[in-house]
């Protein structure tokens, strides 16, 4: 990458800058470094970087400086993106980078009561520049209300390898028919199979392609594997817990069953955590979310719901504490951690059972992974933090900050 390029070499507004500077964003990462002079130029575009790797401002940075100087305000962009924790984030996002620009934006989501619904139908009427929401909720308002997408001229389609693994198709395909053909369509996906591909062909016009890596973890997180049974992994999970120090560690399992279990579990070992999956209502997964940002809740354990896109930095712990059956989830959790500039470990359970599963993942990491040796995981001897391994270990226990002081 050209060390030299900086946002000011893309010629964006001073407000835009300015946005940038209180964001705290100094250099452009990969993907906006190409993606963004393409969008300026009015290209479609069909985006393939991993997770982390910085494309909301890809697609929002050009977005604004289109947006800042028209005269007449109405609905000018759509953005579609797979979950209400997305849809939510961008919304903030370009709230922030339109600090100094009278753009608006409204987030539109599932779930909630029927004020929430009456809120956003609301917003929707009084409208702004631009709507973030998922398809299934947009749906829902587009088919019951006239809503004015005729003077449309951005469609953004975000995480759409995400969109189209929970079903959203059909409800993306109802929203493009309603919209003007004159528009710049932007596809952003962390993988590219072949369907995302069809999509591509079926939605963007001549689209310009930028692809800064196949799925590949960042290479700053620190991989580690090992191989446990079953019925050992919670007292591994809780040995390296104490060995490893973090600040914010996910901890994710395959099945909502799975992830409830441990949840319960950790708490009766001490191990302050909360469990996240598809089964809570919206405001608590917020609430979650908040207290997990703010650092108040050092542990949060969850299926793939959390895996894809949620945005927090300063995780510096990602547990597998099984191995996701598709591949490119692995790549989705651990990218977790290592955001931005930061650093990050992530450590991969695996039983003899899932050896299978963990070939394709190092296939499709394109690396082979030395085993961690560790006493514990090796069936025999006593737990790491007995033998004053650890940094909480041996000294006669001082008790880590993640664990309640007393059960
Ligand atoms: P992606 O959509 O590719 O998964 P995001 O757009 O969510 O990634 O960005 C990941 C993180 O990096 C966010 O916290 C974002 O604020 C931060 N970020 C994005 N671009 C920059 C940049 N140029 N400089 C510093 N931080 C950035
Ligand atoms: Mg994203």
């Amino acid at each position: 990458m050209n060390e030299e390029i900086g946002f000011d070499s893309f010629g964006l507004h001073p407000d835009v800058l300015d946005g940038l500077a209180a964001m705290g964003f100094r250099k452009p990462s990969p993907v906006q470094e190409q993606a963004i002079p393409l969008i300026l130029d009015g290209r479609d575009l069909i985006a393939c970087a991993q997770t982390g790797t910085g494309k909301t401002a890809a697609f929002v940075l050009p977005l604004i400086d289109h947006l800042i100087d028209l005269d007449d305000r109405h609905l000018s962009a759509l953005i579609l993106t797979p979950t209400r924790e997305l849809a939510l984030q961008i919304d903030q996002q370009i709230e922030g980078l339109s600090y100094y620009s009278p753009i608006s934006s409204i987030p539109i989501y599932g779930g909630g009561d029927g004020a929430l619904w009456d809120q956003q139908h609301k917003a929707l009427r009084q409208g702004a520049d631009l709507v973030v929401a998922t398809p299934g909720r947009l749906w829902s308002f587009m088919a019951t209300g006239n809503f004015q997408f005729n003077r449309l001229r951005y469609l953004i389609l975000d995480e759409a390898d995400r969109m189209l693994d929970m079903g959203f198709l059909e409800d993306i395909m109802r929203i493009v028919a309603r919209l003007p053909k004159e528009r710049q369509t932007l596809m952003f996906s962390a993988t590219m199979p072949d369907r995302i591909r069809q999509l591509a062909n079926s939605i963007l016009k001549d689209p310009a392609q930028v692809s800064i890596a196949v799925s590949r973890p960042a290479d700053k997180i620190e991989q580690m594997v090992f191989q446990v049974m079953d019925e050992r992994k919670l007292e591994v999970l809780l040995a390296l817990l104490e060995e490893f120090p973090f600040r914010s560690a996910l901890i994710f399992c395959s099945s909502k069953d799975k992830v409830k279990q441990l949840h319960q579990t950790l708490r009766k070992s001490g191990v302050v955590n909360e469990a996240f999956h598809s089964d809570l209502e919206q405001q608590a997964r917020e609430e979650l979310m908040r207290g997990f940002k703010a650092g108040r809740l050092p542990v949060l354990v969850g299926t793939d719901v959390l895996s894809r896109g949620i945005d927090v930095d300063n995780i510096d712990l990602v547990i597998n504490y099984d191995v996701p059956p598709d591949p490119e989830d692995y790549v989705h959790r651990i990218g977790r951690t290592g955001r931005a500039e930061r650093n990050g470990r992530s450590i991969t359970m695996v039983n003899p059972m899932d050896l299978r599963r963990w070939k394709r993942i190092e296939e499709l990491v394109g690396r082979v992974l030395p085993w961690t040796e560790r006493p514990l995981c090796g069936w025999s001897g006593p737990p790491l933090h007995r033998q004053g391994r650890g940094p909480g270990g041996g000294k006669g226990g001082k008790r880590p900050f993640y664990k309640k002081s007393s059960k």
